[in-house]
């Protein structure tokens, strides 16, 4: 679905200059749901804002299916960039439009009877579990509530991929959990792409495939499984290892006979039952 080869982005200015993305090479695949973790200034950010050139990149090739995006411009760029929706921290919605209404705005003029407009905008707001707020002002909202609207609006236009860049940021726990149950829902009903930024390793686990990034490098890649199973490594990328994950970890290392990679707490209890 989206591959990158060898794609390099070097930012200058004020005599300085930031080498954010470094020589990186990897396959988003169809369908899937793709963790790209790692600590604040990696290049996590600017990686994602190369895949629609929202940041052009120097050096490399970027395809989106079989078009190569980096050689585009103008309209059969503009064209290529509605096949992924982005979705940031911030939530960007109509303060005087109600939820269908924020929902159904980018549809309005995409030659849609209303009452298509009406069966998407309903099936999107049950998939990301807000079919009881459409008739609610986005002032009336939680956090996680309204970044999972903005996420039913970017999803409206139908694009083949979703790049979250650290959607859950400024949420409660609580918030951060409905945003991604929400995400899953939708890769598993609409069969969305999904590329997720975040620096909760926690919100990776039940990812496909996860990359961590560090220094512009892709530094390590695989199942959250393998990923998760390499504590050492993840603590010198200074990653915060999920606590359970830890746990066995050390448990391991003091002779207790678990397998690597642990990711839950129901995990650890059944090997150390057995
Ligand atoms: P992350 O998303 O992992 O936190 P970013 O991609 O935002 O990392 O940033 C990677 C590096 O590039 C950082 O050192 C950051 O300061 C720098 N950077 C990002 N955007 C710009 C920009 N527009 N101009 C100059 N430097 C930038």
């Amino acid at each position: 679905m989206i591959r990158f080869e060898n794609v390099s982005k070097t930012f200058r200015g004020n005599g300085k200059q930031v080498e954010a993305v470094k020589e990186v090479s990897l396959h988003i695949k169809k369908g899937e749901i793709f963790g790209i973790i790692g600590y604040s200034g990696a290049g996590k950010s600017t990686l994602v804002r190369c895949i629609n050139l929202l940041e052009r990149p120097d050096r490399g090739r970027i395809w989106i299916g079989d078009t190569e995006i980096t050689v585009l411009k103008g309209k059969s760029l503009r064209k290529q960039r509605r096949k992924i929706g982005m979705i940031f921290q911030q939530f960007h919605l109509f303060a005087s439009r109600n939820v269908y209404e924020n929902v159904a705005y980018p549809l309005k003029h995409q030659g849609l009877t209303g009452q298509e407009i009406k069966k998407r905008v309903e099936k999107l707001l049950n998939l990301v579990g807000l079919e009881d707020k459409a008739s609610a002002y986005p002032s009336q909202l939680s956090g996680g509530q309204k970044q999972r609207v903005a996420i039913a609006g970017v999803m409206a236009m139908r694009p083949r991929c979703i790049v979250l860049d650290e959607p859950t940021a400024m949420l409660d726990p609580n918030g951060r959990k409905e945003v991604l149950e929400a995400v899953h829902q939708l890769n598993r009903q609409e069969k969305v792409t999904v590329v997720l930024i975040t620096h909760y390793m926690e919100e990776v686990i039940d990812a496909d495939h996860v990359y961590v990034m560090d220094e512009g490098h892709v530094v390590m890649e695989g199942t959250p499984g393998e990923i998760f199973s390499q504590v050492d490594m993840l603590k010198k990328y200074r990653l915060d290892v999920p606590q359970v994950t830890l746990l066995a970890h050390e448990l391991k290392k003091s002779g207790v006979d678990i397998p690597d990679g642990i990711l839950t707490t129901e995990e650890l209890v059944n090997c150390l039952c057995q």
